[in-house]
């Protein structure tokens, strides 16, 4: 079982092991804004590293939305960044499902990521596997819920695409943890990635606020019970640094019967 955290991306290596991580995930560039990733020095270094990686893509990256202005930049970034993850040899690229604006047709929004996918392979693949992740918020989005995910892998599912569940998003977002794994993998046949995180924001209300496991409005346990049944390595995306997050991550080798890794 493969554990690990969400980390600065300045130096990822050093962030592991201040945590005993296993595991880091991290960004390329500003999350906020449209920048493509620069080529990153440490990269043969992060190749050979034992530790696993995962590149999260910026927040701004819509690719359903039916806003030219927003989905053709998405694209183009999304691809930058796989490109990016793979010459460092990350296990995967998170991207968040998506929107469409009130009033426009989900349809439209899941055929505009069939259509990522086809740009992809016509620009010769993203190299690396990209993982849709669950969101918390919104009306229209492609992967907040379960009936919407099933739209959007009816739309996709036939390209070579992942899946990286949320626990902070599911539960905010108003799917229930207990048997989650089981429906979703109904839907996607896998789960490439647990981001194990509690919720700040009550069931159902739509609040993107992450938590410290022992914190929060979810029950530990339930996250401990999604991990399991999930078999995915783990990340978690929670506050107060190297302390939190170490403390995070000893929480779940005990629970969950894991090792650290060799110091
Ligand atoms: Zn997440």
């Amino acid at each position: 079982m493969r554990i690990g955290a969400h980390v600065d991306s300045t130096d990822p290596l050093a962030e592991a092991a201040a945590r005993s991580a296993d595991t880091v995930q991290f960004f390329l560039s500003d999350p906020q804004g449209w920048k493509a990733p620069k080529p990153r020095e440490d990269a043969e270094r992060l190749r050979a590293a034992e530790v696993d990686l995962y590149v999260h893509a910026p927040y701004v990256i819509n690719v359903a939305t039916l806003n030219n202005r927003i989905r053709i930049p998405s694209r183009k970034l999304l691809l930058g960044h796989a490109t990016a993850a793979a010459a460092i040899g990350a296990k995967g690229l998170i991207v968040h499902g998506g929107h469409v604006n009130a009033g426009d047709d989900l349809a439209v929004g899941f055929d505009n990521w069939r259509k990522t996918f086809a740009y992809a392979a016509d620009s010769g693949g993203f190299g690396v596997p990209v993982l849709i992740e669950n969101t918390a918020g919104g009306d229209n989005a492609c992967a907040r819920r379960l009936d919407a995910l099933a739209r959007l892998w009816d739309a996709i599912g036939d390209h070579e695409v992942g899946f990286c569940l949320d626990t902070c998003h599911a539960y905010a977002g108003g799917e229930e943890l207990l048997g989650l794994v089981d429906r979703v993998k109904a839907i996607t046949g896998r789960i490439d990635l647990v981001h194990a995180n509690n919720s700040k924001g009550a069931f159902n209300s739509g609040q993107d606020r992450h938590d410290n496991l022992g914190g929060g409005t979810i029950d530990p346990e339930l996250v401990v019970a999604v991990i399991r049944a999930a078999g995915a390595p783990v990340v978690v995306e929670t506050p107060g640094g190297v302390t939190g997050q170490a403390a995070d991550i000893d929480f779940l080798r005990q629970q969950l019967g894991a090792e650290s890794p060799a110091a």
